[in-house]
């Protein structure tokens, strides 16, 4: 009974029409005045979603090249970074810090919790030497939120000049984000989360801190060279031939983004988060992570997995995402990111219970549609 494929992975995501349409006009030049009017509207829409007034440099790569840029652009070799691990994406940042010769040293937290300041304090005391704290916002595989709002503060208070780095890839337009409120030093994202975009390109803006260190720092990358990058910027330029239809499409969506309000997106997500949180408990399902993301649910498996599996994803055509290293056969991910609405949650939800009733488990129809759509109500 189902016709339409639905992507409900915290990214890629589903796109709007008018996203879609953007990315099939014809291409343009990426030098011409055409573009760079297009490069510079998409500009100072990111600065407003970031909440900063530095540029927001656009590269073109996924999120984790914005990853590769901050391990090589801001510390030295043998440098100290504190990073907190809990989580696929968040453990990927002190990877790429010790390929750089930083000197990663992991706050581990365990799986579907997050770090609490207290614990960053903490290391701080115990490495003197630290001279950034690297935080996830949104940890998309385990679907936990980190207050890095208080984090960051709290830091600050401790030891001023040590810089707070965010990954705010899944984080950016699902929750909060205050870039120069809240005093972060450097936040990177990516287009195709909250940004509802294709994928491609990876903004990422520093503080005047961030930029005092990276001047002291000598590129160990061309490609990702961010002193070159803000050459571009203040010229609507990019370094290198840029992701055009990806650029394109961005500028669409950031039209529609602003259109409603960066709030709107948040409450949006926020609403998504509860109603399936919501249709999951209704549904004897058990969710993973606290606090919860909105960008995704993680829900515990039930029993008959592979069959649960196989009418979700053959028969009722939704696409979650699967667990992620050692959460690969504990749960799968619902993503609320992109353009999505009530509507299609809640057939996604419909479409959980049908595979949870054809995989033998008897739970009464329509318990977790009521659930999110009390959610949604109150
Ligand atoms: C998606 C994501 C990234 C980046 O992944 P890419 O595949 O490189 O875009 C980084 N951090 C988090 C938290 C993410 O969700």
């Amino acid at each position: 009974m189902f016709l339409t494929p639905r992507l409900a992975t915290p990214g890629t995501t589903p796109l709007p029409p008018a996203v879609l349409a953007a990315v099939a006009r014809p291409m343009i030049h990426h030098r011409s005045p055409e573009f760079g009017a297009i490069l510079a509207r998409v500009h100072a829409g990111l600065q407003t979603v970031f909440n900063t007034r530095q540029p927001v440099l656009l590269l073109t790569s996924s999120g984790s090249g914005a990853g590769e840029a901050v391990a090589a652009n801001l510390f030295k070799v043998g440098e100290t970074v504190i990073y907190a691990a809990h989580g696929k994406f968040s453990r990927r940042w002190g990877e790429m810090l010790r390929r750089q010769g930083v000197n990663a040293v992991a706050l581990t937290v365990e799986e579907g919790r997050a770090p609490q300041t207290a614990e960053v304090i903490e290391m701080l005391e115990r490495h003197p030497d630290a001279s950034a704290v690297w935080l996830t916002q949104s940890e998309t595989s385990t679907s936990v939120w980190t207050d890095v709002r208080e984090i960051a503060a709290a830091v600050r208070a401790y030891r001023a000049d040590t810089l707070v780095l965010v990954d705010a890839v899944s984080g950016l337009l699902a929750h909060e984000l205050d870039m120069d409120g809240w005093d972060l030093d450097l936040v990177f994202g990516a287009s195709q989360k909250g940004l509802m975009s294709p994928p491609g390109l990876a903004p990422i803006a520093l503080s005047e801190r961030a930029w005092r260190k990276a001047e002291r720092v000598d590129s160990r990358s061309v490609y990702f060279d961010l002193h070159k990058a803000r050459q571009s910027w203040l010229n609507s330029k990019t370094v290198f031939t840029p992701a055009v239809s990806a650029v394109v499409g961005l500028d669409a969506a950031l039209n529609l983004i602003l259109r409603d309000g960066i709030e709107h997106s948040i409450a949006r997500h926020a609403a998504h988060s509860r109603a399936v949180r919501g249709a999951a408990a209704a549904l004897g399902l058990t969710t993973f992570g606290a606090p919860p993301s909105h960008a995704v649910t993680a829900v515990e498996f039930p029993a008959h997995a592979a069959r649960f599996k196989q009418v979700l994803r053959d028969e009722a055509r939704v696409t979650t995402a699967g667990g992620q290293d050692d959460l690969a056969d504990r749960i799968f991910r619902v993503g609320h990111l992109g353009w999505q609405d009530q509507g299609d949650v809640l057939a996604v939800v419909g479409a959980i219970e049908v595979a949870l009733l054809r995989s033998g488990h008897s739970i009464e129809p329509g318990a977790g549609l009521s659930a999110a759509q009390r959610a949604y109500c109150t």
